[in-house]
């Protein structure tokens, strides 16, 4: 139940009131708007308590508590953006983080295409500049400069972008606001192309943020966004991409009420594979003379036709999430009472959300295993499962393998065929929990 703290209910009728003495405004305990626009918000769906899903715990750690956060999902039901409180702020989140995007070769492929595509629609050449708003390790800027197209990355992480600038990819340490952007414009760095992956959700000042994409663009400039698409995550199920360091999750209605805002708007859009299904939206200035192609109307209509505008939609798939939870506790239990060895694939921060919602830990899990050598030695957070190096998979021999970045499961499937020689077979989570044998 959403409650709100109004005036009204705080404050005793004028009569009984002493003049001189008014009641002390407090602060309301659930987050008092959208982040967006301001409007109403509603339940959609509630994870319980959860630590942040990158705060991987050392040796030492274990000795000590740790700290969880609401994973409590609020809609707005004005603009329909999705949407968790900000609990720890992405300085406390992003300044060390243990992602790095070239830990997946799909990943990679994905980081080329999109440069070929780009490129040749868009005509960059060595007189053009290009933009990355969190540009992560590089992995993708990297190909434009292979191609000798002028660009700059702005990341926040310091470790992350030192790895950027060690593969020849300009970086800023920084992160990007509204007043960066004015700077970097007033040096005449406006670019011909500003590119924003994945970086949407992990901005609280969405509209802060969204002035500098705006201001640092070209006025007949190219801005393309690309998010994980919240009909997707409702249609697909996938309740686990949600976790505390995303703090918005987007229909295209969402993104339109913003962009509008601040001067843009959408002029094509493409559904992509990346993280379970996402959108790559193409964007401009309003005034820019890209006409808006079809597909902006046809998805428009989808939305629609998904019930994305309206609040059953999101009641019916918190219902579905606590289902989900029970199926797949019931079959790993049912393998646990058979005497079979399950060891995870993957540490990542939707695996966290699901092991912590669903309290998986290592009486289930024995461990699991991850490419990134940052987390070998580690432990997940919450649930405390150790994170050891691939290798220990084939040592280990487990019967089951459960699959945590399903969005990455053929991939996967095929790095571990070597499990059937002990005829090993893999979980997967999500959509609805399956054994593949
Ligand atoms: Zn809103």
């Amino acid at each position: 139940m959403d409650m709100e703290m109004s005036g009204n209910t705080l404050v005793c009728p004028d009569d009984a009131r002493p003049a001189a003495d008014p009641l002390p405004v407090r602060e309301s305990p659930v987050q008092p708007g959208c982040r967006s626009c301001g409007g109403q918000l509603h339940p959609f769906v509630d994870l319980g308590l959860s630590p942040l899903c990158e705060s991987f715990q050392t040796r030492r750690d274990l000795a000590q508590g740790e700290s969880f956060y609401p994973l409590d999902v609020k809609i707005c039901g004005d603009c329909w953006l999705a949407q968790l409180r900000e609990y720890v702020s992405p300085a406390d989140i992003f300044s060390e983080y243990a992602y790095f995007s070239s830990f997946s070769d799909a990943w990679l492929a994905h980081a080329r295409d999109y440069t070929a595509a780009v490129a040749r629609r868009f005509g960059l050449d060595e007189h053009s500049f290009v933009i990355e708003v969190a540009s992560n390790d590089g992995y993708l800027l990297r190909n434009f400069v292979e191609r000798d197209i002028p660009c700059l990355g702005i990341e926040p992480a310091l470790n992350v972008a030192r790895a950027a600038r060690a593969i020849g990819v300009p970086t800023l340490t920084e992160f990007f606001t509204h007043g960066l952007a004015l700077g970097l414009a007033g040096e005449g760095k406006a670019a011909d192309l500003v590119i924003g992956n994945n970086v949407l959700a992990q901005v609280p000042d969405l509209n802060d943020f969204v002035a500098g994409l705006a201001a640092v663009l070209k006025p007949e400039g190219v801005l393309t966004l690309e998010l994980p698409h919240l009909m997707r995550l409702i249609e697909g199920n996938q309740f686990d991409t949600i976790y505390h360091e995303h703090f918005s999750y987007f229909s295209l209605n969402a993104i339109d009420t913003l962009l509008a805002r601040h001067g843009l708007r959408v002029f094509d859009v493409e559904e992509i594979w990346t993280h379970g299904g996402s959108l790559r939206l193409f964007c401009c200035h309003d005034r820019s003379a890209h006409p808006e192609l079809v597909s902006v109307e046809r998805l428009r209509a989808a939305e629609l036709a998904a019930g994305l505008f309206s609040l059953d939609a999101y009641r019916k798939f918190d219902r579905q999430v606590v289902e989900t939870k029970r199926w797949l506790l019931e079959l790993l239990f049912s393998l646990k009472r058979q005497g079979r060895r399950i060891a995870g694939y993957g540490a990542p921060g939707k695996g966290n959300t699901l092991l912590n919602y669903c309290g998986i830990r290592g009486d289930v899990l024995d461990f699991t295993v991850d490419r990134n050598p940052y987390k070998h030695g580690r432990y997940l957070p919450g649930t405390r499962i150790p994170i050891e190096p691939p290798e220990r998979l084939a040592e280990a021999r487990p019967d089951y393998v459960l699959i945590l970045p399903w969005n990455l499961k053929d991939e996967i499937m095929a790095q571990l065929s070597f499990i059937r020689d002990w005829r090993g077979k893999f979980i997967v989570p999500i959509p609805e929990p399956k054994i593949i044998p």
